[in-house]
């Protein structure tokens, strides 16, 4: 479903370019979990932000469902790492989950059920009404990883998801997007520097080289369901 050819991403130009993606091709098949591993500053995130559409490729090719990225696509959700800086702190914690929801044809009866849901997802029920920082860090990165869930996207990136949490917290979210996973089909893009955890989650792993990124490992993991 997702098709890489050829990435290149250079940033700027002439003597102070920097070349962050060489040459990296990659396909991830509907439904599959890939997390993506690399040495920091390889760049991964940088990979991440042009699947999303964020950036545009200086080099190659990325497409989705057949379809050349060239914009954000509509059923795609991000999580990013930084949660105290995806959430809106002037809405309730259900607010922020409903609110991409408005993109989608649902009145708001049912864009509030479905954050609900979304919400008793990631074992948050009835916190919908408090506000963002009366939140811990790993709730308020249950909250974004709700919201994306909430959206129903086809593809979710996740761009270090546990990168600002607790080693507990990490583990617990670490289960939560296998358990997820389980009850509803999309297919996952999760970006990590800890090689444990891209194989405790993914049922693929990629790994990339040192800055300028290209694959330089691609591994199927078989562990037994949790
Ligand atoms: P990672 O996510 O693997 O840590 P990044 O994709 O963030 O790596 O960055 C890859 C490389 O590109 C790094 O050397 C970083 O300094 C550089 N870089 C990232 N963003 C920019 C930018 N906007 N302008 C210039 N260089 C950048
Ligand atoms: P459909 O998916 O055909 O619209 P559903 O009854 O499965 O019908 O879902 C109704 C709406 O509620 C969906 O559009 C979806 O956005 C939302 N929804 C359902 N389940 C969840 C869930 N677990 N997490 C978030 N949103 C959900």
């Amino acid at each position: 479903m997702l098709e890489i050819s050829n990435l290149t991403h250079t940033y700027g130009s002439g003597p102070s370019a920097h070349h962050a993606i060489d040459g990296l091709s990659l396909s991830v098949a509907e439904g599959e979990l890939l997390c993506i591993v690399g040495p920091s500053g390889c760049g991964k995130s940088t990979l991440l932000r042009s699947i999303a559409g964020l950036i545009k490729p200086t080099g190659g090719q990325i497409a989705i469902g057949g379809r050349t990225v060239t914009k954000t696509p509509d059923d795609l959700a991000v999580v990013f790492q930084d949660y105290s800086r995806s959430l809106f702190p002037w809405m309730t914690v259900a607010d922020n989950v409903a609110m991409p929801l408005r993109r989608r044809t649902m009145d708001k009866a049912r864009r509030r059920a479905a954050a609900e849901e979304a919400l008793e997802s990631v074992g948050l029920a009835g916190a919908g009404k408090k506000y963002p920082f009366q939140l811990s860090g790993g709730m308020q990165q249950r909250v974004s990883i709700a919201r994306a869930l909430a959206y129903r996207p086809t593809l979710m990136l996740m761009d270090e998801p546990f990168g600002s949490v607790d080693a507990q917290t990490r583990e617990d979210l670490e289960d939560l997007v296998l358990q997820v996973r389980g009850h509803h089909t999309m297919t996952i893009v999760l970006i990590t520097h800890d090689i444990d955890e891209s194989v405790y989650v993914g049922d693929r792993v990629v790994v990339l080289s040192k800055a300028p990124a290209h694959v330089v490992g691609d591994l199927k993991v078989d562990l037994p369901a949790p």
